[in-house]
């Protein structure tokens, strides 16, 4: 069975791959640990990537491209895999469509973690952390008990940067703006799966699980 997993900022994709994976036994394909693997290892590809990496520029499709096909070569990929975080755009779906046809694979679902953007920003911009014992909160679903302060160690609270509601509203647009024609276009295979990400873990879960098992089928 091969899969991807699809879901903005927020959407829970992270929890829900590694579920997946659990029950499935499927092989990973992250492009960012392909690549950070590729750089650190020093193979031809990675010293590519490096290149780019040390400019401060965005490593190039035809780059993503060879370490997608170099990782689907291996025997391993027979297991199945799921895909995260990759395609985001319909050039990257194109792309990766065709690799599979050469590899004589395809694509069995596409699970996309709906969920509106309302509901994003109060998870992420929600956020605070403990800088003493590393405990998460969220001041709309799960607040501390004195406001600002851990329950665990009394620290004060941080929110991090990047959880700001300007730099996610660029995000959220940008995810928008990319998946919307990646989700068109696997619709036309019928492949497309959409799960209501808003409801507790368990639920959304069950609800792939439900999917997947059809899937095996
Ligand atoms: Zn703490």
């Amino acid at each position: 069975m091969n899969l991807l997993i699809i879901g903005a900022p927020g959407a829970g994709k992270g929890t829900m791959s590694e579920m997946i994976l659990d029950k499935y036994h499927l092989i990973h394909v992250s492009t960012g640990d392909m690549l950070r693997a590729a750089v650190k290892n020093g193979t031809p590809v990675g010293l590519k990537a490096q290149e780019y990496m040390n400019r401060g520029e965005l490593v190039p499709d035809e780059v993503i491209h060879d370490i997608i096909v170099e990782r689907l070569s291996q025997d391993d990929i027979e297991a199945g895999f799921l895909f995260d975080g990759y395609p985001r755009t319909l050039n990257q779906a194109i792309d990766l469509d065709a690799i599979l046809k050469e590899l004589g694979k395809k694509i069995d679902g596409v699970i996309n973690l709906n969920i509106e953007d309302a509901e994003l920003i109060k998870r992420i911009t929600g956020r605070r952390l403990c800088p003493g014992c590393g405990e998460i909160y969220n001041i709309y679903f799960m607040p501390p008990k004195v406001e600002g302060k851990c329950d665990k160690c009394d620290a004060e609270l941080i929110q991090r940067k990047d959880d700001n509601l300007e730099s996610l509203e660029v995000r959220l647009s940008e995810y928008h703006k990319n998946t919307q024609p990646v989700i068109e276009y696997y619709e036309k295979t019928g492949v497309v799966r959409h799960i209501d990400a808003k409801q507790a873990i368990e639920k959304v879960f069950a609800d792939i699980d439900a999917v997947l098992e059809g899937l095996c089928k």
